[in-house]
């Protein structure tokens, strides 16, 4: 049985803000860095106090004044800050506690998110906290490299520089000549040709320069991306390679350059079992390497730290199964443990966790457009007409098989001949008419096995139109009946824990999964989806949500829950009025998406032209008032046709030489032509997303 959240509103009376808390798990995945406020709103706290708040519908209407308008990714310096800062704390800590004297980096691998503001404050902080950035690619040597130049102040030449990936001969001439620079930069060979260039280089430029060896483990990864461990990884050195390097950098007098060896056991390790047998092979391979004369003082474990999206502590991919002090304390022991044994001094450990820096620090919000749903009032009025007109003969019934038209040869149900209502439709109607409480699965089972009747025998041309419709409201209403029931039981027993799902209603927001979200579309990765307001009112609603790419694929349609992903999510109906010219409107409805900082902004597309969102950095003032630091304007539309190799100026005028010829033909009048070409000129300009 599955417990409905609704439960404790039922139980207590009024619906309360810390019952729409625990309905989402805004505590588990939140991790403090998210509550409910007493306004019904959701508030972010930077500093995990509830004293220092940020009120997040606030932010969204302080930033429509300013005319910023959602999609907007709202980015918190001080949430990034201060994730930094837990993860320095939980390695002193753990090092602290067990007499670890190596010491630790965390170095920020920026493919997680190159934004330039996002690196730059990271930049700083590495600085501050003995931290370093670390370089996947050529393009991304030169960010880190500028970044670093930029960070400037004393101690930017101790800031490690991890140099990942494939690299070339000019690669590898740019990292000896920043080692001449005076930069700590270490690239770390990922195949044994790059070990010949960085020696050719380093004797060009007579640079003893630190190098990493990449060791494939026979440890394997798990989850997603669990191919980025084992011998059949593709980045890395054998064992065996590892050898031959020693004796290659021995024959070049140049072992003691071999500085670090480095392991990466794939992202978002949601077991920390893994993390642990990883870094027990890694750091017996140090250990062996150091022995035999390498100038090895660092042990570099990749990435892997991973984020509990759903909340549920759980050895699951959206979830992890440790913390942050765990994770830290494990690496510290089992390293210390076999240098300990062997009697090797103990390495500075250096950590590649990206996604654990970053991912609590971006949200996104979007607004609702609009809601489609199946209705949960059957309209008995209008079915009683339509079972009236079935009967006298009004209804074109059956009309495939009066015409003979290819239906199969099946005999004609004896009611429908006569012009009576479909016993399935009457079988729906009566367990529409009969629920109660006692009877929930039995009126399910009915009413299911009557839908199916009813829509066979539909498809084989013996039930009209309308009677379809009749028996398709009728299950609906059946089906929702039974929901509410369960509902304000507490339980769902499981046989019906498809009804949420299958009742959802589908609530169009404005934004593209593929340019905000694209780990949801494309390894279904999960992200908590909460309402930033009216958390004070119980949500009434179940829905998927749907994005405005023109792509099915463009919806969300699991959440996290503590126990199980949900197929729907709790959501309030819209406030809607009709205005002077009967366009039914609402009042604006905005949902938060969390924890999408790592990986998203930068692995986003341009689906259906839909660009950037809008980025706004936040930060939280010592008088407890929030302030906007950055605004970074969402792509134009311009801007993404330009990507696309369009003319801007071609397209302008041939629409203006068209609108002219319209004119010139009284198809269009100069008004409305001018109209129109300003439409078409002010669309360039603005946003991609619907603005209203
Ligand atoms: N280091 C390397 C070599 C990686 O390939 C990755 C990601 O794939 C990372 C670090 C970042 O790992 P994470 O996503 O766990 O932060």
């Amino acid at each position: 049985m599955a417990t409905i959240s609704t439960r404790s509103a039922f139980l207590h009376g009024q619906w309360t803000s810390q019952d729409s808390a625990g309905l989402y798990g805004v505590a588990d995945w939140g991790k403090g860095f998210v509550s409910v406020n007493s306004e019904g709103h959701l508030a972010i706290q930077p500093t995990k106090t509830p004293a220092a708040q940020i009120d997040l519908y606030e932010v969204i209407s302080g930033l429509a004044e300013r005319g910023i308008h959602t999609p907007v990714l709202l980015r918190f310096n001080d949430i990034l800050d201060y994730r930094l800062r837990e993860i320095r704390r939980a390695f002193d800590e753990a090092m602290g506690e067990q007499g670890y004297s190596g010491g630790y980096s965390c170095v920020y691998p920026i493919k997680v998110n190159q934004q330039r503001h996002v690196c730059e404050q990271m930049a700083r902080a590495c600085v501050e906290l003995d931290f370093g950035l670390e370089a996947g690619s050529k393009p991304e040597l030169l960010a880190v490299l500028g970044l670093s130049a930029a960070a400037g102040g004393p101690g930017v030449n101790g800031m490690p520089i991890i140099c990942n990936g494939f690299k070339d001969d000019e690669f590898i001439e740019t990292v000896i000549l920043a080692t001449k620079l005076g930069r700590n930069i270490i690239p770390v060979v990922e195949k044994f040709s790059e070990l010949e260039l960085i020696v050719k280089h380093a004797k060009a430029y007579n640079v003893r320069p630190k190098i990493g060896l990449r060791v494939k483990l026979s440890a394997r990864g798990a989850g997603r991306w669990e191919g980025s461990a084992g011998v059949r990884s593709k980045f890395g050195l054998f064992v065996s390679e590892c050898l031959k390097a020693v004796e290659f950098l021995k024959a070049h007098g140049m072992l003691d350059c071999l500085n670090l060896i480095h392991c990466h056991v794939g992202s978002q390790l949601y077991d920390i079992r893994v993390l642990k047998n990883a870094v027990n092979e890694l750091a017996h391979v140090y250990c062996e390497l150091h022995k035999m004369g390498a100038g090895l003082s660092m042990l570099d474990i990749g990435g892997g730290m991973g984020v509990d999206y759903d909340g549920s502590q759980s050895a699951w991919p959206s979830s992890i199964n440790y913390t942050v002090a765990e994770y830290a304390r494990d690496v510290v022991y089992r390293v210390k443990a076999v240098c300990d044994d062997a009697e090797v001094p103990h390495p500075k450990l250096i950590t590649e966790s990206g996604r654990a820096m970053v991912a609590y620090s971006s949200v996104l919000v979007v607004d609702v457009l609009g809601v489609s749903r199946f209705e949960s009032d059957p309209d008995l009025a209008w079915i009683e007409q339509a079972m009236k007109d079935e009967v006298a003969g009004v209804t074109p019934a059956a009309i495939k098989a009066r015409k003979g038209n290819g239906t199969p040869e099946v005999s004609r149900p004896a009611s429908s001949e006569k012009g009576e209502v479909p016993q399935p439709v009457l079988d729906l109607l009566d367990a529409y008419k009969g629920i109660t409480d006692r009877n929930l699965m039995e009126t399910y089972h009915d009413a299911t096995q009557a839908r199916d009747e009813a829509m066979s025998l539909f498809s084989l041309g013996y039930i009209s139109l309308p009677m379809r419709a009749a028996a398709e409201r009728l299950f609906w209403a059946v089906g929702q009946r039974i929901l509410d029931r369960a509902t304000k039981k507490g339980d769902l027993p499981e046989e019906l824990e498809s009804l949420p799902e299958l009742l959802s209603d589908i609530y169009f927001c404005n934004f593209s999964l593929f340019q905000s979200m694209p780990d949801s579309w494309a390894i279904d990765q999960l992200f908590p989806i909460v309402p930033i307001h009216r958390l004070n009112e119980q949500p009434t609603r179940h829905g998927i949500l749907g994005d405005i790419t023109c792509d099915s694929d463009g919806k969300i349609d699991h959440f996290v829950d503590k126990r199980i992903d949900k197929k729907a999510l709790e959501l309030h109906d819209l406030i809607t009025k009709v205005d002077e010219h009967g366009v039914t409107t609402h009042e604006p409805y905005y949902l938060g998406v969390f924890l999408l900082g790592a990986y998203q902004e930068i692995l986003g597309d341009l689906h259906n032209l839909l660009g950037d969102t809008h980025a706004v950095h936040i930060s939280l003032e010592e008088n407890g008032e929030w302030r906007l630091d950055e605004v970074i304007e969402g792509d134009t539309v311009e801007e993404v046709l330009g990507y696309v190799q369009y003319d801007i100026d071609d397209m302008k005028r041939a629409m203006r030489q068209d609108v002219e010829a319209a004119c010139k033909q009284s198809r269009l009048t100069v008004t409305e032509g001018k109209s129109l070409l300003k439409y078409y000129d002010d669309g360039l300009e603005g946003y991609t997303y619907l603005e209203g």
